[in-house]
């Protein structure tokens, strides 16, 4: 697996560039970027691959609030999620908590986007977030790659 560290300086601001990760279609390197429009994906990361895909970092359990705004990041029509309403977790002692089942929004989202003649895929990479004098353990994202279908073919 890939391992790409991001920096910010003191005040939370990127510093430098977004490294590059492998295109999970094509295996090129994708340019990485913070994203700045996306709506919840503002502050997000993603990687543009020459091949014309774009990987976008998406935790699977905010997939629920993240599914549209890949759709459209993606270049494609966006669509709620074809799921029943989450369920809230009765013992929690949250009361907003809901489960998100992760895999199953997934499959729902590449299935819409294969729907919409784009090609998908997911990759993992390996993230430190380095912030000066603290930096957290290495975490693992899941970066969701899709190709929207060229205009022309
Ligand atoms: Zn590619």
């Amino acid at each position: 697996m890939e391992t790409l560290d991001i920096s910010f300086d003191a005040r939370h601001e990127l510093t430098g560039e977004v490294g590059s990760v492998k295109c999970g279609l094509c295996g090129q390197a994708a340019r990485g970027r913070m994203l700045e429009t996306g709506g919840m994906l503002v502050r997000s990361f993603g990687w543009d691959c020459p091949c014309g895909a774009l990987g976008l970092h998406a935790p699977l359990h905010d997939l629920d609030e993240l599914y549209t705004d890949l759709l459209e990041a993606w270049g494609l029509k966006p669509r709620e999620p074809d799921l029943s309403p989450p369920t809230p977790v009765g013992d929690s002692g949250f009361l907003s908590s809901v489960y998100v089942d992760g895999p199953a929004l997934l499959r729902s989202l590449f299935a819409e986007a294969r729907s919409q003649g784009a090609q998908v895929a997911a990759t993992e990479v390996r993230v430190r977030l380095v912030v000066p004098k603290f930096s957290p353990p290495a975490s693992i994202w899941d970066v969701l790659w899709a190709r929207a279908p060229r205009p022309m073919e």
